[in-house]
C-alpha cells in the first residue's frame, strides 16, 4: 500500500480531530440564535469539521468516545456508518423542521409589523387598490389576511415591507 492509500483510508472526520473513525450518528436539532430586540434569527451553532455556522446540528460519536457536531452538508458528504438510513430520515426531518421554523417567524414577523402603529397609519392614508372610496389599504390587507393561508400571509408581509 502506498502512503497515498494509507491516507486517503483515514476518515476525514479522523483527520480533522473528531476522534477515531468509525463514527456512529447520535442525534440531531436545530439551533438558532434569535436576537432578542430585532428578533432576527441566525445559525446557533458551527461545524466542528468545516467551521462554517450551522442550525442543523448533527451530532456524531467516534470510536474513542469523542462527540462532534457537524452540519447537513458535512454529515451526508462525508459521514461513513452503517445507520446511513437513520441519517438520511433524520437530516430531511430536521430541514423540514427548519423550514416550519422558518415560516413561523416571519409570521410572527407579520404580526409584530402589521400590529405597529406606524404600519397602520401608513395603510389607513393609502387608498384601496381596488378603488372604494370608503376604504383603505389597511382594509383591503386586512381582507387578504383574513382569507389567506401561510402563502398569502407572507406574501403580505413582502408587500409591506416594501412600502
Ligand atoms: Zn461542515
Amino acid at each position: 500500500m502506498s502512503n497515498t492509500e494509507l491516507t486517503a483510508a483515514v476518515h476525514p472526520f479522523e483527520k480533522r480531530g473528531l476522534g477515531m473513525a468509525p463514527f456512529k450518528f447520535v442525534g440531531s436539532e436545530v439551533v438558532v440564535f434569535r436576537n432578542p430586540v430585532t428578533g432576527e434569527e441566525k445559525a446557533g451553532s458551527t461545524c466542528d469539521y468545516c467551521g462554517t455556522s450551522i442550525a442543523n446540528v448533527y451530532h456524531i460519536k467516534s470510536k474513542d468516545g469523542k462527540l462532534s457536531k457537524v452540519g447537513s452538508d458535512c454529515i451526508m458528504s462525508t459521514y461513513i456508518g452503517n445507520d446511513q438510513a437513520a441519517l438520511v430520515t433524520a437530516v430531511k426531518k430536521e430541514q423540514a423542521k427548519a423550514r416550519k421554523a422558518k415560516t413561523e417567524s416571519k409570521v410572527n414577523e407579520l404580526d409584530t409589523l402589521w400590529d405597529s402603529e406606524e404600519m397602520q397609519a401608513k395603510l389607513n392614508s393609502m387608498p384601496h387598490p381596488k378603488g372604494f372610496a370608503n376604504l383603505t389599504l389597511r382594509d383591503y390587507y386586512a381582507f387578504v389576511l383574513n382569507h389567506s393561508g401561510t402563502a398569502g400571509k407572507l406574501r403580505v408581509l413582502k408587500a409591506l415591507k416594501a412600502l
